[in-house]
């Protein structure tokens, strides 16, 4: 389970981009973060995986604190934390499965690639994770090769392959057609359920948050104006 507990970023132009937030989000539960353009999504995205370092508060993993450590303890912490990004991030000259596998090892040299010199279990684990996401006849292929509903799968296996404990989604279907879009949602929640992981996802498009998220929490201005069903949602806004 995840806790942020009065969780606030002040960035140094004065912009208090997280503004007192908390929020708890149990194993197996997958929240979808919404908001305007500004309202503190991304800020509050970055304070989790620590790119960014809050100003104030609390973040918990399954009880282990995330905030005031060390640089190596903090490298340990954020491996517990899979990212998946709008725009894939992966790197294009590696194959699919090489891509997944720099999610278990960190990173995969082209001298690796080269060699193909992997832990054995690691391949296993990689196949697997590939055959789940639907990329198993991909495997060889380039990512550069790849539809974007393609790649979005491959970003969803590698963050898996670090076997997180959290899952933080950057607006997984912005670069997607619609279609897709409701395919790569389907698969995200399916495998938060599956893998008993929480997860939150900044979705800009509400309507898909709402047909595919249990649960939704708005911010604006940094603080958190609304959590609840999308139900609710209908109810409030
Ligand atoms: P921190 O307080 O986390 O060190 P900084 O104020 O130093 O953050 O800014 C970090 C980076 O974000 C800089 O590269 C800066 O150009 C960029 N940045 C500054 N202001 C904004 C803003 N309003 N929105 C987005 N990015 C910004
Ligand atoms: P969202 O993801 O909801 O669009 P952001 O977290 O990007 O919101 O931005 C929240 C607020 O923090 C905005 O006012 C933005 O200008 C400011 N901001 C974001 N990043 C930085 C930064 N690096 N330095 C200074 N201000 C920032």
């Amino acid at each position: 389970m995840l806790d942020l507990h009065g969780l606030t970023k002040t960035y140094k132009t004065g912009d208090r981009a997280v503004n007192d937030v908390s929020l708890s989000v149990p194993k197996g539960q997958i929240v979808g973060l919404i908001g305007p353009s500004g309202a503190g999504k991304s800020s509050l995205i970055r304070c989790i995986n620590r790119l960014v370092e809050p100003t104030a508060g609390r973040i918990t993993l399954a009880g282990t604190e995330l905030t005031g450590l060390g640089p190596r303890a903090l490298r340990r912490q954020r491996r517990r934390i899979g990212m998946i990004f709008q725009e894939y991030a992966l790197v294009e000259r590696l194959t699919v499965m090489e891509n997944v596998l720099s999610g278990r090892l960190g990173y995969v040299s082209f001298w690796q690639s080269f060699t193909r010199r992997f832990p054995p279990a690691d391949i296993a684990r990689a196949y697997a994770l590939l055959d789940r996401v639907g990329l198993l006849d991909h495997a060889d292929k380039r990512a550069d090769a790849l539809s974007g509903g393609q790649r979005q799968r491959v970003g969803i296996a590698r963050a898996l392959a670090q076997d997180p404990e959290l899952l933080l989604v950057d607006e997984p279907t912005a670069s997607l057609d619609p279609k897709t879009s409701r395919q790569i949602m389907r698969l995200l929640t399916e495998i938060c359920a599956e893998r008993d992981l929480p997860a939150i996802v900044n979705i800009h498009d509400v309507a898909l948050a709402r047909q595919f998220l249990p649960r939704i929490v708005g911010l604006r201005a940094g603080q958190v104006v609304f959590d609840g069903t999308p139900a609710d949602l209908t109810d409030t806004a």
